[in-house]
């Protein structure tokens, strides 16, 4: 199906086709004429699917065709986008600019940690679509900057996120602010009882389009597991980044210091290498990000809180240096890989002590992870001296450990498995969002 059976405007489908999109994504098909008919909306789509243009996509199409702006004096916002982070707000921007470059309309987006000068200016200015992280668009609110009384569009991004951030006590203030008759659309990757709740309190007789299983990972991804004892894990990944295939690597740490010492010891052996997280200032993050965009260096570090939000083409793969806790976690980060329609890997290392995290997951995804053992790889080498005494007494993973889950297949199923977080069996709920 073509872009253009939906009736956008002819701007907007230029600038699509100079996006170079040929046909929607299946988020898109799905989520745009109930978006254009005016309903609101509940998109469980994961990250990477084009989920960002199947709402700005029709919010551009209703502004342009909308009302006219006054030409001159301050414009009112007619559409708010909430982001939980400034990573994806700014990312957000971007798709908002490339998609209305060719429409009269004015966007502007205020996250914190940087200078509101510029906002506040922006907003004086007048804007038609503002994307905002809940903490600086209060701010701005209270001090009376933020004109809604025309606004007809809310839309909660990664809502599951806002959500995990403790975003919610800010959003119900800010929607408190918005008026009553308007279009909420909500987005998020999974459908907790906690978001059925806030679809309740926002939104009014939605329509819902789910994209793929819940929590399914990216289909286009490959997805392999190296079992390896902690003290190997950086030896491992120099030993995978020999491969030139790794040639635009996600490394997710759990920490920020262990990320700050996961790229020292890969600058160490040769590899180019830039972090991203919270302790670092957006100047830094903008600069991490704009290295590993151009291919100035090869890896970025990254914890999961500041790859929120990261779209990069052409990552080749994910490493979950540090298996992560959630399942959520681990969809969103192997959706930084194989987006839309490229194809990625991802990869993660796993450790005795993750063995049981990693059963909860492969439940939750319905599906088991290949494992893999690297090739010329030295499993056997001990921990360094001064390594903690755990790690030094650990044996390393035996061969026949390296046993293998053909994809698709059902995971070994054995042990309770269940660690916080994870939440096996929570595919059967989401089936009644179906549409
Ligand atoms: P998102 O899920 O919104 O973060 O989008 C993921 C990536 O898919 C972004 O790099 C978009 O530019 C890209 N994208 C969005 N829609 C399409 C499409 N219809 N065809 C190809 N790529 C797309």
């Amino acid at each position: 199906m073509p872009f253009r059976t939906f009736g956008l405007d002819a701007k907007i489908l230029r600038a699509v086709q100079e996006a170079g999109y040929t046909e929607p994504t299946p988020i898109q098909s799905a989520a745009i004429p109930h978006i254009l008919a005016g309903h609101d909306l509940i998109g469980i789509a994961q990250t990477g699917t084009g989920k960002t243009a199947a709402f700005v996509l029709p919010i551009l199409a209703k502004l342009a065709g909308g009302s006219p702006s006054p030409s001159s004096g301050p414009r009112s916002i007619r559409a708010l986008i909430v982001a939980p982070t400034r990573e994806l707000a700014a990312q957000i921007e971007e798709n908002v600019r490339g998609y209305g470059k060719h429409l009269p309309l004015r966007a502007a987006t205020i996250y914190g940690g940087v200078s509101e000068r510029p906002q506040v200016e922006a907003l004086r200015t007048g804007v038609d679509l503002l994307v905002a992280t809940p903490g600086r668009l209060l701010d701005l609110m209270g001090r009376r900057l933020c004109d809604f009384s025309r606004l007809t569009f809310l839309v909660l991004d990664e809502a599951e996120r806002m959500l995990d951030m403790g975003f919610l006590p800010d959003i119900r203030r800010i929607v408190k602010a918005l008026p009553q008759r308007r279009q909420t659309l909500l987005f998020s990757a999974t459908l907790s009882p906690d978001i059925e709740a806030v679809t309740r309190e926002f939104l009014r007789t939605p329509k819902i389009v789910q994209i793929g299983r819940r929590a399914n990972p990216a289909e286009t991804v490959t997805q392999l597991v190296y079992e390896v004892p902690k003290h190997l894990k950086p030896a491992l990944l120099v030993h995978l980044l020999r491969e030139p295939n790794l040639n635009m690597v996600l490394v997710f740490s759990r920490m920020k210091h262990s990320a700050d010492r996961i790229a020292r010891s890969l600058e160490a052996s040769g590899v180019r290498t830039a972090t991203l997280h919270s302790n670092r200032s957006q100047n830094q993050r903008l600069r991490a990000l704009k290295d590993f965009k151009s291919g100035a260096v090869r890896v970025l570090v990254a914890t999961d809180i500041a790859a929120r939000g990261i779209d990069v083409d052409g990552i080749s793969h994910v490493v979950n240096y540090d298996f992560p806790m959630h399942p959520e976690d681990y969809v969103h980060r192997i959706g930084r890989t194989g987006r839309a329609h490229a194809v990625g890997d991802a990869i993660s290392f796993v450790t005795p002590e993750d063995h049981s995290t990693l059963r909860s997951l492969e439940r939750f995804i319905g599906r088991g992870i290949v494992r893999k053992r690297a090739e010329g790889f030295n499993y056997t080498a001990g921990a360094p001296a001064g390594a903690p005494r755990g790690q030094r007494e650990r044996p390393a993973i035996p061969a026949q450990a390296a046993h293998a889950h053909p994809q698709g297949g059902r995971p070994n199923s054995g042990g309770s498995g269940r660690r916080q977080g994870f939440r096996s069996g929570s595919a059967g709920r989401g089936n009644r969002w179906q549409r």
